[in-house]
């Protein structure tokens, strides 16, 4: 009989940072390592990782990591987390690949830590635990579901999948090894919540293949896909079909051309080299980068794709600039957070003079589960317990009303947030305790030196502007010298005179001040910026930053 514990550091109740925990006994098992995206008023902040002062805590009972497939909110808090904790990393050769990636691209070395590639055809054995795999189906090659395996049954984790047939062999669930964990008893399976409320949703490729080659029919000239780097599948897609029309590939997108190049080599991404095209930085009218069969796929994450448009329609981007001719095919619905940003690229995209196709949610089928998918889940698996996992709150409790659906009770339905524990004691559950949790603001290479306060500076200066005053004054004459120099940002005081209004008010404030026995330039500038901000409050209703400093000219 064993004791078992299962919580989350980070992915209930949000879109992002998954990171979930399985102690059995002493062992840590860690389940993903991602990143959140910071919401779009969280001025200067990169991501959003998880608080793993727990896993610092408990080093030493830390198996490994294990990773359920490559994208950002799975694997990017790696890096934090491997300098707290190198311990070992498993994940399918393709996202190990991506890792490798990740890693150097923080300047990390490689070599310095331990990362194993494992396939489904791998158990791993820690002590009485062992560790299983089985292949899922998701937008990126090579997802895979894990299984802890212990005395009292499995936990299983089955995150970002669905279960939409695929052709290529590296989008396909094995149904059979999903099957075989239910014969040897699931504990409890931990299954992703996002998907949980869609109906209707499409099941299959065949509207985008059918809309896409339309558009492939109806044009002779260039067209540009813009599609996020993490959408493989897709891009394959519109690499095919587009090959299958003769035409060439060209790919480009800073960054994000990595995973594509990765993808390539690793042969997950196929383009007949003689089809694949490297677009020159110099663009005029008769180079290749306006050639009419060309198709090209414009890549990035979250704001890119549109933004990257937005630049080639205004004749800006050093690749490409639209014209009349082209057809645009926008292939990236919004993600949580960017939705503002989508629909006004879009506004502006429309005032040019281009042909836009836009691909939403009733063109792209979705690669997570579904209520059908999650039932199909749970009738293959048989678990006793249920825990939704990633997702805000009402996606978790949507996949609770599935699993009653699906006949599961109450009782059997485990609703968490982050940090709560459950705890698995003889294969029946109850809640225990707590374990600290948080959100660790990551400022470019900075690692939590960004805090509330620093955001919320930030997001007074985007939006209220700041005023900076500097007053000289001489302290042996006691009186301010001349009139104070007033320099504003993202913020006019034309307004009602208002700069006029304060250098009088700052001056005056001074002067009362430098004739009183003790003066403090802190202290009177402290005054002075209270005083200044009631002011314009006053007049304008704005809450600007307000930065006074005092000069002593005598000295
Ligand atoms: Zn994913």
């Amino acid at each position: 009989m064993a004791n078992i514990k299962v919580f989350a550091l980070g992915g209930l109740g949000e879109n992002g940072k998954n990171m979930y925990i399985v102690e059995v006994e002493k062992s840590i098992f860690i389940l993903d390592a991602g990143i959140k995206y910071p919401d779009i008023d969280m001025y200067g902040v990169d991501a959003v990782i998880p608080d793993m002062s727990y896993l610092v805590e408990n080093k030493d009972r830390v198996e490994g990591i294990f990773i359920s497939h490559g994208h950002e909110d799975h694997i990017n808090a790696l890096p934090y987390l491997l300098k707290l904790i190198p311990t070992r990393i498993y994940g399918t050769h393709f996202t190990i690949s991506l890792i490798e990636n990740l890693l150097s691209d923080n300047k990390m070395n490689i070599k310095d830590f331990k990362l194993f590639r494992i396939n489904e055809n791998k158990m791993l054995k820690f002590g009485e635990v062992s560790v299983s795999f089985f292949n899922t189906t998701h937008s990126i090659p090579e997802s895979i579901g894990i299984a802890i395996h212990t005395k009292d049954g499995a936990i299983v984790y089955c995150t970002d999948f669905n279960f939409t047939p695929n052709s290529h062999e590296k989008y396909q669930t094995s149904f059979d090894k999903i099957t075989d964990l239910s014969k040897q008893k699931v504990l409890a399976v931990l299954s992703e919540s996002i998907g949980s409320g869609a109906i209707n949703r499409i099941k299959n490729d065949s509207i985008l293949n059918h809309t896409y080659k339309n558009i492939l029919l109806n044009t002779d000239n260039r067209i540009i896909v813009s599609a996020y780097s993490s959408d493989l599948r897709r891009i394959q897609q519109i690499i095919s079909l587009s090959l299958e029309m003769n035409r060439k590939i060209a790919i480009i997108g800073k960054k994000s051309e990595k995973i594509v190049n990765i993808a390539i080599d690793n042969h997950y991404l196929t383009i007949p080299s003689e089809k694949l095209v490297y677009l020159d930085s110099i663009v005029d009218d008769y180079d290749k980068n306006t050639e009419k069969d060309l198709v090209i796929i414009s890549i990035g994450i979250r704001n890119e794709p549109y933004r990257r448009i937005l630049k080639m329609a205004s004749g800006n981007d050093k690749f490409i600039k639209l014209n009349a001719k082209d057809t645009v095919v926008m292939m990236c619905p919004p993600v949580p957070g960017t939705e503002k940003y989508a629909i006004k690229s879009l506004n502006e995209l429309y005032r040019y003079d281009i042909n836009i196709e836009v691909f939403d949610k009733k063109i792209l089928s979705s690669s997570h589960a579904n209520k059908d998918d999650l039932k199909l889940l749970y009738s293959m698996l048989k678990p006793k317990y249920i825990i939704p996992i990633k997702g805000e709150y009402r996606h978790m409790y949507e996949q609770s009303l599935v699993a009653k659906d699906a006949g599961f009770k109450d009782e059997n339905i485990i609703l968490l947030q982050n940090g709560e524990i459950v705890n698995f004691v003889d294969g029946k559950m109850v809640k225990d305790g707590h374990i600290h949790v948080g959100d660790i603001f990551v400022d470019g290479s900075l690692l939590g030196n960004v805090n509330e306060e620093i955001i919320n500076d930030r997001e007074t200066l985007a939006e209220e502007g700041v005023i900076i005053l500097l007053i000289n004054f001489d302290s042996r004459l006691r009186k301010v010298i001349s009139v104070p120099s007033c320099i504003t940002k993202g913020f006019s005081t034309k307004q009602c005179e208002l700069d006029v209004k304060i250098e009088e008010l700052a001056t005056k404030i001074v002067n009362n001040n430098l004739v009183k026995k003790r003066f403090s330039s802190n202290e009177v500038s402290n005054v002075v910026e209270e005083e200044i901000s009631k002011l314009v409050l006053r007049l304008t209703k704005h809450r600007p930053v307000i930065m006074c400093t005092l000069i002593d000219i005598s000295k």
